[in-house]
């Protein structure tokens, strides 16, 4: 058999090689941006100004003021694999440089239309070299400034399957919008010009740090909420700024990470991001932050992803821990402050929490009661304070001519009443938030003892004794308070071996429900202790979960009812807490407000 057959495998000629490595270097004029500037940034340009148009696709021009290229290098420009960056593969254990592969002007000349324009410092004019799809060009004089300029016109007219897949030129410039942003950042001591269509996108002096520049870019009102991060181990630095939770984005356009002034998108540091976030964002969003890492070449390898855009960390988990470290401080110092809608939905949280507890028999063991007033305003951590009288508050109790709450317009309304819970109301230095319930809670208390101090509880008989089954210990116990019961309006009979008959309740307690007070107060009686004398009594009975639940808590309350409520609660002696020291209410002052919302 004649083994003559002519050989099916050749060596690709170097254009078809480019474009293959095109493939993967350049994928939209996005990348063409990012590898042209990193050479100018490479050749140590200062300025860098990028003109694009048709989002990139029609033409990228990146001009700088860097070191520019000799006659011979710009020869070899276009070489594949042809760099200044690297001598030898020992050089890739750290690379200082954005660039090393000398790949991108190969493959960018391979599929497109490209002029480099280049003067060295050492020469009084500047050359120039073309690159149509593959097709190089000799070297010829021009005229032109000290530094580098390189265009690229019509990405992909060679290549139509790449082509289709660009996206419409808005959406192209998109991408290469965030590509310059990023470099603009990481950059300090570089200055950009971007324009698009020939007008001016945006640009970012030579001398701004990297808080300027974020204010350039993405606006003061960002830059203002912005905590810095800093922190140093081990040869890493540091340093960059992290935003509140409640600017997390769907997107990450405005989460960056730079080491050693290169971009990355690299998952370690995303998760990093993620954890330094940990337990303060609400749903799956990406929280806004600039962060720079410095360190020693050696301690990363940068040579894992075809755009660099990821890289190797030789001691992640070192790194990790010391990263998310700092940021969760750093994140704990942002402006916490949540919207008002927040706020509530945290405050109906707290109540549906509440109201998911079973009865629990022991009135002294109750928690604390869901919704705080001074809790959910601690969100704010400045403004919110119980209202606490000062001797000058306190002196307003004597009608006074000067006395803003004396003029018997303090009752006006109108009231708003949130989650059926708190009350607000406009004062004249700020505003007021009853928890309605507290305030109720203090209204019947006073009203029961000003009643036990006459000497007799107003009761509210029934008509049909309620019988409440207990065990039969229970009964017994109960039954030797019955006397003491009777004094504070709870008039009781032992009806069987195991039956208590409710007569009679308090008639401020009308709404409570018999069995669930008989409950708890068996729950008071089986602690041990002697009954508590009747006012003590009578505030432990408040504090049972039947009371509470019966007094106006989660009513909807009209206009007039609100009111009647606060202006009976006005004239008792002390309506500033219920009877267990909890606040009534909170009270914001201009100032406090002022505050919160950075006035001053
Ligand atoms: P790499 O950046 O990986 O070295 P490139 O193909 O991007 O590869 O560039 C090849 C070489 O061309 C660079 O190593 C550099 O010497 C030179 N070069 C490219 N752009 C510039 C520029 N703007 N200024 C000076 N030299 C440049
Ligand atoms: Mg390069």
């Amino acid at each position: 058999m004649a083994l003559s057959s002519s050989p099916r495998i050749r060596e690709l000629p170097e254009h078809v090689r480019n474009q293959i490595a095109a493939g993967e270097v350049v994928e939209r004029p996005a990348s063409v941006v990012k590898e042209l500037v990193e050479n100018a940034v490479d050749a140590g340009a200062t300025e860098i100004r990028v003109d694009l148009a048709e989002g990139g696709i029609r033409l990228v021009k990146v001009t700088d003021n860097g070191v520019g290229m000799g006659a011979e290098d710009l020869a070899l420009a276009f070489r594949p694999h042809a760099t200044s960056k690297l001598q030898d593969a020992s050089d890739l254990e750290h690379v200082a440089s954005l660039g090393f592969r000398g790949e991108a002007l190969a493959s960018i000349g391979s599929v497109a239309r490209v002029r480099l324009i280049s003067r060295s410092r050492d020469r009084d004019g500047a050359l120039r070299i073309d690159n149509e799809g593959g097709s190089i060009s000799g070297v010829r004089e021009v005229g032109g400034p000290p530094g580098t300029s390189v265009e690229v016109r019509d990405l992909f007219y060679n290549v139509p399957a790449r082509r289709k897949f660009l996206k419409r030129a808005s959406t192209e410039l998109g991408r290469v919008l965030d590509v310059l942003q990023r470099l603009a950042l990481a950059q300090e001591g570089v200055g950009f010009q971007v324009t698009h269509e020939k007008k001016r996108v945006f640009d970012v002096e030579a001398s701004m740090d990297l808080l300027a520049r974020i204010q350039r870019i993405f606006g003061a009102d960002l830059a203002q909420t912005l905590q810095p991060v800093e922190g140093a181990r081990e040869g890493i630095r540091l340093h960059g700024y992290v935003a509140p939770p409640h600017l997390a984005r769907r997107d990450t356009s405005r989460q960056m990470w730079f080491l050693n002034g290169r971009p990355l998108k690299d998952r370690l540091l995303s998760r990093i991001v993620k954890q330094g976030y940990h337990g303060f964002l609400d749903g799956p969003k990406q929280p806004v932050a600039f962060l720079a890492l410095s360190m020693d070449p050696q301690g990363v390898d940068v040579n894992v992803h075809p755009q660099k855009a990821e890289v190797r960390f030789r001691d992640e988990r070192h790194l990790f821990g010391f990263l998310v470290n700092r940021l969760k401080e750093a994140v704990a110092r942002t402006d916490m402050a949540t919207p008002g809608e927040s706020l509530l939905r945290r405050v109906e949280r707290r109540e549906s929490m509440a109201s998911a507890q079973p009865t629990l028999p022991d009135p002294g063991a109750l928690p604390a009661r869901p919704a705080q007033p001074a809790e959910p305003l601690g969100v704010y951590e400045v403004p919110g304070r119980p209202y606490v009288p000062t001797p000058e508050r306190e002196a307003r109790s004597e009608p006074a001519a000067q006395d803003p709450w004396a003029r018997g317009d303090e009752f006006q309304g109108p009231y708003l009443q949130v989650n059926k819970t708190y009350l607000l109301r406009a004062l004249p230095d700020g505003f007021e938030i009853v928890d309605q319930h507290a305030l109720h809670e203090r209204l019947t208390f006073e009203g029961l003892k000003a009643q036990l101090a006459r000497g007799k509880v107003e009761v509210q008989q029934r008509l049909v004794p309620e019988l409440v089954e207990l065990t039969r210990d229970e009964v017994q116990a109960l039954s030797e308070h019955l006397e003491a019961l009777a004094d504070i309006g709870i008039e009781a009979t032992v009806f069987g071996p195991t039956t208590i008959a409710v007569h009679g309740l308090p008639a401020l307690l009308q709404r409570s429900r018999p069995d669930t007070i008989v409950r708890d107060l068996v729950a008071l009686v089986m602690r041990g202790q002697n009954l508590p004398e009747a006012g003590e009594l009578l505030e432990d009975l408040l504090h049972s979960r039947a009371c509470r639940s019966s007094i106006m808590a989660g009513d909807e309350l009209s206009q007039g009812e609100i009111r009647s409520l606060l202006e009976r609660a006005s004239k008792l002696e002390h309506d500033q807490t219920c009877p267990h020291g909890r606040p009534t209410r909170v009270r914001f002052t201009l100032a406090d407000l002022e505050k919160a919302f950075h006035r001053r």
